[in-house]
């Protein structure tokens, strides 16, 4: 159903709320969440996905976004400033400035990156990827749902896609397949898909299980520290910890490494790294390069095979601090983390350290492994620090999740 239809459907007045002050300030400064114990007034109960109107303490018009009863963040914001109808029009512009934004990005040698990232891209919520001819389309909201139809069209006719793939966050799967009928992974338009597709980034063959896999099957967001670690990695023994489907790994033996060790916890993200190896089969310096597969708890490992001596490690863990209240824990994590990965590293290597947690900005992380190089009585020379890349742009705190910093020990 079309915008404009949907809020014709909608039963009374429009949805109006007044906000604390605090929170008109905060909206102000350009933030795009209202949390539901910052509403002052409501005029009536919403549905989610209706689009609501916020008004400031002097009644004035604020902004609109899409209303959620279901989530502590109520409202997520599309508008501010004057007054502006949310219409089909509206939704065709947003589409367009997302992909404007990433004009010029990358050529033919990268088929596999992000066309929307949630609200720093104006959409909140909705993230779209492309894969080859494939686009995914995930929901971290039950506010895009009753628009689905709308918002799939409006890419189609856009991106013209042979097939889109639909994905839900697991917080929505229920609600999804009860009021809308739409399930995880399932084809919106095109072919029926049985495994993973295949796509490049920077020239090399990888694998995405758009249907299964977490995020949308990759982690598109680490591109741009896979460049750089191809750049660094020649003739050098590289441990990818944290490795999944061998991203780094398959950089660092094209930069022509001596060694590469995928070091993973999963059975299933390792099998699939040996199948991304095979992809690339036909280039020789991937062929060459000594691949080695561990199937381990990396915390373990790490403290375990103290003989184990590399060139460069990689350290990417999945995030350590889920919750704001585990931030301190994760801090402490990721300090004790990096002296390990530096207790195998000879003398002159490289220690990339990644964190992807929210809830740890990127100065404490930065900070906590400084401090371990500095504890374990070496010295180092910061290469560089690192953030988003130009596709996953992070335009609030809690967008910013991803950073790296590369230290030579
Ligand atoms: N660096 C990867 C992404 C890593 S995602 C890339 O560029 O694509 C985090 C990975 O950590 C997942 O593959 C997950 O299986 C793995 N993992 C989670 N806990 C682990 C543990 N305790 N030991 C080893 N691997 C673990």
């Amino acid at each position: 159903m079309r915008t404009d239809e949907l809020q014709a459907r909608t039963k009374g007045p429009r949805l109006r709320l007044r906000v604390t002050a605090a929170a008109e300030s905060v909206l102000r400064s350009g933030h795009p969440w209202l949390f539901a114990d910052s509403i002052r007034e409501q005029n009536r109960t919403g549905q989610a996905g209706e689009l609501a109107v916020i008004y400031d303490h002097r009644d004035r018009f604020l902004a609109t976004g899409l209303f959620d009863p279901d989530s502590p963040i109520r409202v997520r914001l599309l508008h501010m400033g004057k007054p502006r109808a949310i219409d089909h029009n509206w939704w065709a512009e947003r589409l367009t400035w997302a992909l404007d934004a990433r004009e010029g990005l990358f050529d033919e040698h990268t088929n596999g990156f992000r066309w929307i990232n949630g609200e720093s891209d104006g959409w909140p919520g909705l993230v779209l990827d492309h894969y080859d001819r494939t686009l995914v389309l995930k929901l971290y909201t039950a506010v895009w749902l009753p628009r689905l139809e709308e918002i799939t069209g409006l890419i189609t006719l856009r991106l013209r896609p042979e097939r889109l793939v639909l994905r839900l966050s697991r917080n929505i799967q229920k609600v999804a397949q009860r009021q809308f009928g739409k399930a995880d992974g399932e084809i919106l338009l095109g072919p029926p898909l049985n495994g993973p597709v295949t796509f490049l980034e920077t020239g090399l063959r990888f694998e995405a299980d758009v249907l299964r896999g977490q995020k949308t099957g990759f982690f598109l967001d680490q591109r741009e520290n896979r460049r750089q670690v191809e750049a660094l990695a020649r003739g050098r023994d590289v441990l990818n910890a944290f490795s999944f489907s061998g991203g780094f790994s398959l950089y660092a033996t094209r930069g022509g490494a001596r060694s590469v060790t995928d070091l993973d916890l999963s059975a299933h993200a390792l099998a699939g790294a040996k199948r991304n190896v095979a992809l690339n089969a036909s280039n020789a310096s991937v062929t060459s390069c000594g691949h080695e597969f561990v199937q381990a708890d990396a915390f373990e490992w790490l403290n375990h095979q103290q003989g184990r001596r590399f060139d460069l490690v990689i350290l990417d863990p999945p995030s350590l601090a889920k919750r704001e209240i585990e931030r301190p824990g994760a801090i402490r994590a990721y300090g004790r983390l990096a002296l390990s990965g530096i207790e195998h590293l000879r003398p002159g290597g490289i220690l990339v350290a990644c964190s992807c947690s929210a809830h740890v900005t990127a100065e404490e992380f930065f900070e906590a492994v400084r401090k371990s190089v500095v504890s374990a009585g070496r010295t180092f020379r910061e290469l560089r620090t690192t953030g988003h890349a130009p596709d996953h742009p992070a335009t609030f705190k809690e967008a910013e999740y991803l950073k790296a910093i590369y230290l030579n020990v």
